[in-house]
């Protein structure tokens, strides 16, 4: 082998998220020679503030049903061959504790750091070169690799990944640069846009329900028509701006600008029925009567924006009329956003790499063989609750799997 040959590693992985160590790790394990590049001071920040700190990082519950993709069965085929069990096998390998907290979502018992730790080790195990933190300026295809040219040297690669996940947390580092290059060699981009973000609301028209900021309740929300209406029953969140909580972050995802959203403040009940069979001789204001049901500060400050205001009336005066069109503006709340908080507030990005240029085993370009993406940057988007880095762990494996030596 000659010196150039040698210099020109087997893959370059540029991104050392979640999807990227993964794909170098399990790469460098079948002893191909990767060199995993990455812009960040430290490592994955995105794994570390994950989950509150203790990383959601799968979900027992993991169906191509809970990913949203302009090709929805484009993952389907790293999903299975890469199952949330397999991870799980993983972190008890490395001794790390977890626990199931909710609907299958799985988290360390102490800290998400466990995981990034863990993912190192894997690397290293796969004898990984590590260049961080190493910003990557330009990628060009060469004859027969790729050159990537970054502060310091020109990097050699008969493969590249491109590992640099979404543009959400823009303050952690993230960056649309693995758009740029699937542009850049003609491959086609899905619209990006903050999801899994919290809606906000024009000022004047949010003003009565500020006051509400922490209040917290089950809901059921949806937004969309016919076949493409979705529906979520999670926790809603007031806050001065808008709404958050798992509920609205869900919705988010498939929010489109202009659209109302709908929420049942009272899922599972009949309240028009329950208003009414409590109503005769019932002295209580409506609001107090509310209580029962609601947070106090909710029944007071929501009832006092509903037509009449009817909250401090006595349930025995209002009119039926009057609680069953109250009951019906409870169930079926529609409110329009004006838009979402931004990619600063947002966990993911949605859209992102067309699919429909990737080949869904290996992750590879269709028409620029030996450049790959994998993790966020590509348009499949996972709901709340594990499932985004259920995708970036499978993903990434499906490619290390078939990345090739020389
Ligand atoms: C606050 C928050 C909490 C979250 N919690 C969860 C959770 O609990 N469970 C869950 O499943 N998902 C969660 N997510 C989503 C999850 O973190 C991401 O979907 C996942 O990290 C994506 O993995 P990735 O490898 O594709 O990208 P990332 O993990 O974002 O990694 C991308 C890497 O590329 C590097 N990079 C970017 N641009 C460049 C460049 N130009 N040059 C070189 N390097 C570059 C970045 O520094 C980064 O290290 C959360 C996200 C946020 C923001």
């Amino acid at each position: 082998m000659g010196r150039a040959a040698q210099r020109v590693f087997d893959v370059a992985v540029i991104g050392a998220g979640a999807a990227g160590m993964m794909a170098a790790s399990v790469a460098g394990q079948r002893g191909l020679r990767v060199v995993l590049i990455d812009h960040a001071q430290r490592l994955a920040e995105k794994i570390r503030i994950s989950g509150g700190g203790r990383c959601n990082f799968t979900n027992l519950g993991t169906t191509p049903a809970q990913f949203i993709s302009q090709n929805p069965n484009f993952c389907r085929s790293a999903l299975a061959g890469y199952t949330p069990r397999d991870f799980i096998d993983l972190v008890e390998r490395h001794g790390i504790a977890w626990h199931e907290k909710h609907r299958g979502q799985l988290f360390c018992d102490e800290s998400s750091e466990a995981i990034i730790r863990m993912l190192e080790q894997e690397c290293d195990a796969g004898r990984v070169s590590w260049r961080m933190p190493c910003p990557v300026q330009a990628i060009a295809r060469e004859a027969d690799h790729f050159s990537i040219k970054t502060g310091g040297e020109s990097i050699e690669a008969r493969q590249v990944v491109m590992a640099t996940g979404g543009m959400a947390i823009p303050q952690l580092g993230a960056t649309d640069f693995a758009l740029k290059v699937a542009r850049q060699f003609g491959l086609k981009v899905v619209e990006p846009r903050p999801a899994l973000v919290p809606l906000t609301f024009d000022a004047e028209h949010w003003k009565p329900f500020s006051a509400l900021s922490g209040v917290s309740l089950e809901v059921s929300v949806r937004c969309g028509q016919g076949r493409s209406k979705t529906v979520f029953l999670e926790d809603l969140l007031f806050t001065h701006r808008g709404l958050s909580g798992p509920a609205i972050l869900q919705i988010s995802s498939y929010w489109h600008p202009g659209e109302p959203i709908e929420l049942d403040l009272a899922p599972g009940q009949d309240l028009a029925e329950a208003l009414l069979a409590a109503k005769p001789g019932n002295r209580q204001q409506l609001d107090t009567a509310l209580s029962a049901i609601w947070p106090k500060r909710l029944a007071e400050q929501w009832l006092a924006t509903a037509p009449g205001r009817p909250g401090a009336q006595r349930m025995a005066d209002i009119p039926d009329k009057t609680l069953r069109a109250l009951a019906a503006r409870i169930h079926g709340w529609r409110l329009t956003p004006s838009g979402t908080a931004g990619y600063r507030k947002a966990e993911v990005m949605r859209g992102g790499v067309d699919t429909r240029g990737l080949d869904q085993k290996t992750m590879q370009a269709k028409a620029v063989p030996g450049l790959y993406f994998v993790g966020e940057a590509v348009d499949v988007t996972g709901w709340l609750g594990g499932y985004n880095f259920q995708w970036a762990w499978a993903s990434g494996v499906a490619c290390g799997r078939a990345l090739q030596a020389a």
